[in-house]
């Protein structure tokens, strides 16, 4: 599943090919790809200019000339294919279809645009979806979001104010919750976790001011060496220009179980924590 990492990935990549130009046309392949009407769709989204791509938690936000925005999640296997030019640029997950003819049997819906570029929304597992949504819709959909942990500086504070109300939880469950902040996956909590020396089994509550300041720093840190590196590759991802995403040979403690701990080289230990395989030091991380 594409992260918060590997998302920003495709955004800085689509992001200068696609702002300034206009939706030609629009082929649906998978009617509840979208919230609304194919005539509604293709009424209000054909013939828009993209004024700009952004991204919001793992949200893909096009805004459009009309002040509309077009929003898509990849979810667990969609991935975006940009043709343009005898180029392609790759986003997502996983690769299925790439070197083959495109539109292929996971195509969900093409995009063709007025400089000849086509955008293919392909999907194995067809949880993806696209959404038309009118400016004050987005603004309270996003307001639902939780922190966004590279908008400016991240704060120990606010990390302890937003899981005020999870005090009995443990940290690895709450840094997972959406809801409180986005974008911290399993990799990410874990890797996040280690740098700060906090075990994921610690209960919020007992997280000093100086630990969640470690913390803040920490997930700023991981989330930012990932994008560097282009996100995190497993057997399949690859990222917008079509390469693996380098990340994963930077790992410190996620995927290591029984290899040393880089920083005091006991053996990395692995748990299950609320359903998901987890790692860390047992030795130096309190
Ligand atoms: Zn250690």
């Amino acid at each position: 599943m594409p992260e918060l990492p590997e998302v920003e990935t495709i955004v800085r990549d689509l992001a200068p090919k696609l702002a300034g130009v206009k939706i030609k046309s629009f082929k649906l392949l998978h009617r509840s790809l979208i919230n609304v009407s194919p005539a509604v769709w293709g009424r209000r989204v054909v013939g828009q200019k993209i004024i700009k791509v952004w991204r919001r938690g793992k949200q893909i936000i096009f805004d459009l000339a009309s002040g509309e925005h077009l929003v898509i999640h990849l979810k667990m296997t969609g991935q975006l294919i940009l043709k343009s030019h005898h180029k392609l640029i790759v986003g997502g997950h996983p690769i299925v279809g790439v070197g083959q003819d495109l539109p292929n049997k996971f195509t969900r819906a093409i995009f063709t645009f007025s400089d000849g570029g086509q955008l293919f929304f392909n999907d194995v597992r067809k949880f993806g979806w696209l959404r038309l949504h009118p400016a004050s819709e987005l603004t309270a959909k996003l307001a639902r979001l939780g922190l966004e942990p590279l908008a400016g500086q991240l704060k120990g504070s606010q990390l302890a104010a937003i899981f005020k109300n999870k005090s009995k939880s443990q940290i690895k469950s709450a840094l997972l919750d959406q809801t409180k902040i986005v974008g911290i996956g399993n990799i990410y909590a874990d890797e996040s976790l280690w740098l700060a020396r906090i075990k994921p089994s610690r209960r919020v509550e007992a997280i000093k001011p100086k630990e969640w300041q470690a913390l803040a720093s920490a997930i700023q840190q991981v989330l930012k060496l990932s994008i560097k590196h282009r996100g995190t590759s497993f057997s399949d991802y690859r990222d917008a220009s079509g390469a693996k995403g380098n990340y994963l040979s930077k790992l410190k403690v996620y995927g290591r179980a029984g290899q040393p701990c880089p920083r005091c080289g006991r053996p990395i230990k692995k748990t299950k924590l609320g359903g998901r395989g987890t790692h860390y030091c047992e030795n130096c991380q309190k």
